[in-house]
């Protein structure tokens, strides 16, 4: 393993010395929203901070109601709320961490009817269109700041981060996409970077240099009317004479059209954006952005591209990332597969965050510590992602536990996934997997089909089904024909696909199949790939960043997908990440057809009709992703010999089936059993 010594050095911001050079990230996780919040944040950031993470930062809280992302969402903005936020500073204090909160101001993207922005413009991802701040009200909004960052130092935070990024108001200030003002808050370069810097430098004079004050900036905005590298640089030279003690990086707009943090990105690929600020600034600056692993960290700041670095959501999937790197056990982090599919999805869709790989977080004070009252013998059945995850938690509960897999790898539907483009950290998931059931001597018997004898003659005090699910084989005339496929077999590259192929189902599966067919891995694993795909000017000589050379994916295959729903194909997929994958299969030519039914499958290819119109499409293949059925067989062979064991994951509930509902139930069952 690389020595990871330059994460691990403490650093001094402002007054105040860091333990190490990992930050968690600000992130709204709507915990608000839930029973006990106040006790939950609490707990949440605890853990955090218990797991050594060298600085904390919040989610955004905004300074006015105007600024709120959404009705009833964080606002701080009065002295009655001191004793709320004083419940988490304390308690990361006790644990020995420090946090501060960010200073968040929605601008056009609050979704509330009254939102503001400097101009009257409205986002593509709001319905609402802003109304212009008046002169006086941009100097009260300065005030509004300056009244939060006050607040928040009397309530016990250790500094303030302004967010200054992701499209929010004072992004939109600083780009002359947004900003058509024509007082002195807009118009030049300077008058456009001017309420941000004035709220810099009140802010420093009202909480003083004891406090740590940070600016997150936009280092690229990926949006056409954007700022450019150099406007980006000399705007971070004005934010660190304004006052600030450390900048923070923040990359696109929500709106912009280039995915920015999804698995489909490459990791750490906004280096060269990121030292761009760093160059022309002596205070230290921080990356973020789809860096997931202490490598990835520390090869950062080796590089002298960054000081910090900051995670938000690898502190969700594991909040003891920071301790296992001091204690060189990197290779039990929980390291987060950037699915978005627990935590942005769910804030995107009005639910609470947690994660997939880690469903405590967010959930701390659900989940009780400390071993089981009895330790058990446990058998599960299944090494897919519920049985792993049901061995590993009860495991560490004290249980004794021996897991069967009939396969001869652990994995499961995991094994399909990681084959995917844009997928490659399943790998990560995996090798979590391996390593924790290992050092936690789960007992493993792979390769092996257990039956109902062997369960019942092993002297097991619980026994767990986690047998996953079958493929559902639709009933079209001629399913049996050369022709078809499971996506099993493709994905597991055991049959070779021809060049003229259709999908029957369009669920997450088909999707991923779709893609595994036309797409290219290294736009999700090298940076070069990745910008020629999306059309990005890392280094932003063009204002924005974007590159006109946006590149047509070309492919040899002509893919064809169908669903007999008459919803728009992909309607259902993640929020956060559903439109990448769209996109990419449209750049591909990827065909969709809603609402078909399927009459047969023959030597002339695939029978259907749309609207009563009868059709056929001459195919080489037609793969069959046509959703699952559960895998009971087990569970009714122990239920015919008078036995009712657990049944978790897709051996329960087969439909809509994914990672995170199969991992949370087989976790908190783990916590269940005593
Ligand atoms: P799914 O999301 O339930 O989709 C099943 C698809 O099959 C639908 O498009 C459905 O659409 C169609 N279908 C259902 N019954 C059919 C029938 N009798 N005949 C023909 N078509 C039928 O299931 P999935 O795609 O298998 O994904 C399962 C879950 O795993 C999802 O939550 C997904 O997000 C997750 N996932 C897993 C992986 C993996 O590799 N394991 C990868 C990606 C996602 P119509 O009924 O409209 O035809
Ligand atoms: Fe990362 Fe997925 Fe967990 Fe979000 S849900 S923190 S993206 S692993």
């Amino acid at each position: 393993m690389a020595a990871l010594n330059r994460i691990l050095t403490p650093l001094t911001v402002g007054t105040t010395q860091l333990p190490n050079r990992m930050v968690m990230g600000a992130m709204h996780t709507r915990l608000e929203t839930l029973d006990r919040p106040h006790e939950r944040l609490a707990a949440f950031y605890a853990a955090r901070a218990e797991g050594e993470i060298g600085l904390i930062l919040s989610g955004g809280y905004s300074p006015n109601p105007e600024g709120v992302m959404e009705n009833g969402g964080p606002l701080f903005n009065s002295a009655t709320q001191l004793d709320e936020h004083r419940a988490v500073t304390e308690a990361v204090h006790q644990a020995g961490g420090r946090i501060i909160l960010q200073i968040l101001h929605a601008g056009r993207y609050a979704k509330v009817e009254n939102c503001v922005a400097p101009s009257p413009i409205k986002a593509r991802i709001n319905t609402y269109v802003p109304r212009e701040l008046t002169t006086q009200e941009v100097w009260r909004t300065l005030e509004d700041f300056v009244n939060t960052a006050a607040l928040a130092i009397e309530a016990g935070y250790d500094g303030v981060e302004i967010m200054g990024s992701e499209g929010y108001l004072l992004n939109e200030f600083t780009a002359a996409l947004t900003n058509h003002r024509e007082d002195e808050f807009g118009g030049s370069f300077d008058a456009r970077l001017r309420l941000p810097l004035e709220i810099i430098r009140a802010v420093r004079q009202r909480i003083g240099k004891g406090a740590i004050l940070i600016y997150r900036i936009s280092s690229i905005d990926l949006m056409e009317g954007g700022m450019s590298g150099t406007e980006i640089a000399n705007f971070a030279g004005q934010v660190e004479s304004a006052g600030a003690d450390l900048i923070n990086t923040g990359v696109g707009w929500h709106e912009s059209a280039v995915p920015t943090i999804g698995a489909t990105v490459p990791r750490a690929v906004w280096r060269e954006s990121i030292r761009n600020v760093k160059r022309a600034v002596s205070i230290p600056v921080m990356a973020s952005n789809r860096i997931n692993t202490p490598e990835i960290a520390e090869a950062l700041i080796t590089s002298g591209d960054a000081d910090l670095v900051s995670m938000a959501r690898p502190l969700l999937a594991d909040p003891d990332f920071a301790k296992k790197v001091r204690l060189g056990t990197t290779d039990e982090i929980n390291t987060c597969i950037a699915c978005n599919q627990a935590c942005l999805d769910r804030i995107f869709t009005e639910r609470t965050a947690t994660c997939l790989v880690n469903p405590r977080a967010g959930r701390e004070i659900e989940f009780p510590k400390g071993p089981a009252p009895v330790s058990k013998r446990v058998a599960v059945v299944g090494g897919g992602p519920s049985g792993m995850a049901f061995a590993i938690n009860a495991s560490e509960r004290g249980h004794r536990v021996t897991l069967f897999e009939a396969d001869t790898q652990l994995g499961g539907q995991l094994n399909l996934a990681k084959a995917v483009p844009g997928k490659a950290e399943f790998h990560e998931m995996l090798r979590y997997f391996r390593v924790r059931l290992d050092r936690l001597n789960v007992t493993l018997n792979l390769g092996k089909t257990v039956n109902a004898d062997d369960l019942l003659s092993g002297d097991f005090d619980e026994v767990v089904i986690a047998t996953g699910v079958k493929p559902r084989i639709p009933d079209i005339a001629g399913i049996d024909h050369s022709k078809v496929v499971s996506y099993v077999d493709v994905l597991k590259g055991t049959v070779e696909i021809g060049s003229r192929v259709a999908i029957i189902g369009a669920g997450g599966i088909g999707f991923d199949v779709a893609e595994f067919l036309v797409g290219d891995a290294e736009e999700s694993l090298l940076a070069e790939a990745f910008f020629r795909a999306w059309g990005v000017d890392p280094e932003s000589e063009r204002a924005g960043g974007l590159s006109p050379d946006n590149l047509h994916t070309s492919t040899a295959r002509a893919v064809c997908m169908f669903q007999r729903k008459a919803e728009p194909l992909g309607k259902r997929l993640g929020k956060s990440t559903g439109w990448i994958l769209k996109a990419k299969l449209r750049k591909a030519h990827v065909q969709m057809i809603p609402g078909a039914h399927y009459t047969a499958i023959d030597d002339d290819g695939l029978h259907y009709s749309v609207d009563g119109n009868a059709k056929v499409l001459p195919v080489d293949h037609v793969i069959l992703c046509s959703g699952q059925i559960a895998n009971r067989d087990l569970f009714e062979q122990l239920q015919a010999r008078g036995v009712t064991p657990r049944l978790i994951g897709g051996a329960d509930v087969a439909s809509e089936l994914d990672a995170l509902r199969a991992i949370d139930q087989a976790t908190r069952l783990a916590v269940a059993i005593v």
